[in-house]
């Protein structure tokens, strides 16, 4: 196939890219601004097969033209997107124009040059506060965040699009807390100041920070600490490598990205002090805004229509690869 990848050299989309160069049957071009996604990223793949590298952004709208019309593309994974929830509070425009806008761009493109095929990175986040404790592809969206709301509107545009569009299918994933790094060392997380829980616990483990925080211990849950559902980078990207395979003899289709199985804040951080030995400084901060109490994914939709076989489903795999990475940082 021929595949676009956005945001390639970025955290999800670089495993991706790594995963569907290893298949070694497609032609791949990855388009990144480097906003976030890292240089090394696009060298570290260079050792893994051969691919297009194209740097630009989603807004130079006359420069994807010209991409779309050279290229003739069978399909689209779209990972190019801003992804902190805090942030998207502060900043709600910067998520709209970049998560929603540059997204609408995309899909246009996609429509006017008969891209058939479009994998789209959305979010645990499009659910809210779910009644549910696990959440299922139907339960329903009520985001309570900026980002929630620049993907759920995405995910409505594909949708609208599809409907009117024969020729057109995607597959919406629905990413719970995706962690960790390449268990080949290759890559990792390279997002500058992340802010994710298990990114910002293996700092703290090498020293990096002096301590971390617990924001909010006053929830609704078991020990009061948000609870989430973190899942292996690869077996993440490995998803989409599944959802395309589906795409080529089935319609559209969601599908939720997570193990199912829930971990407190306060037991995320305990597990990183037992994998890495390391006694490292909590302290209590206040909530912070934008965070939902319990997300759990029920992702038996993935597992029964797709071929996805998850194989590092352990909370302590997760935090080895991604301080092993770290390490090296
Ligand atoms: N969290 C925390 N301390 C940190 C980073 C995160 O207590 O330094 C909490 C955060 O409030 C949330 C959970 O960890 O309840 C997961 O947050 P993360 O930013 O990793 O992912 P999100 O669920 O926001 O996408």
């Amino acid at each position: 196939m021929k595949i676009l990848i956005t945001g390639g050299a970025g955290y999800i989309g670089s495993h991706v890219a790594k995963a569907l160069l290893e298949e070694n049957k497609h032609e791949l071009t990855i388009i990144d601004n480097l906003c976030k996604g890292s240089q090394k990223a696009i060298e570290a793949l260079r050792s893994v097969g051969e691919f297009e590298f194209i740097e630009t952004s989603l807004e130079d709208v006359a420069r994807l033209d010209e991409i779309f019309k050279t290229h003739k593309f069978d399909a689209i994974i779209h990972f190019a997107a801003f992804i902190e929830v805090f942030e998207s509070t502060q900043k709600p425009l910067k998520y709209y124009l970049n998560n929603t806008s540059n997204a609408i761009n995309l899909i246009t493109l996609c429509n006017k040059y008969g891209v058939k095929n479009f994998v789209f990175s959305s979010t645990a986040a499009t659910y809210g506060e779910p009644d549910e404790a696990q959440v299922s592809e139907s339960t329903s969206q009520n985001p309570i965040n900026a980002y929630g709301r620049s993907k759920l509107m995405t995910e409505w545009v594909l949708k609208d699009t599809a409907a009117a569009n024969r020729n057109f299918k995607y597959a919406i994933l629905r990413y719970f807390n995706v962690a960790g790094a390449s268990l080949d060392g290759l890559l990792g997380q390279n997002y500058p100041n992340a802010t994710h829980l298990i990114k910002v616990a293996t700092q703290t483990i090498l020293g990096k920070r002096d301590k971390m925080s617990i924001f909010g211990d006053d929830y609704d849950t078991k020990d009061g600490t948000c609870i989430r559902d973190y899942i292996h980078i690869e077996d993440l990207a490995n998803a989409h490598l599944s959802a395309l395979r589906y795409l080529k003899d089935n319609d559209s289709n969601i599908f939720n990205v997570g193990y199912g199985t829930g971990y407190s804040v306060k037991e995320v951080i305990e597990a990183a002090k037992e994998v890495s030995g390391v006694d490292f400084k909590v302290e209590m901060a206040p909530r912070r805004d934008g965070d939902p109490a319990c997300l759990i994914a029920n992702s038996d939709r993935l597992r029964s229509l797709t071929d996805w076989k998850p194989v590092n489903d352990d909370l302590k795999v997760i935090i080895k690869s991604a301080l092993e990475w770290e390490n090296k940082a």
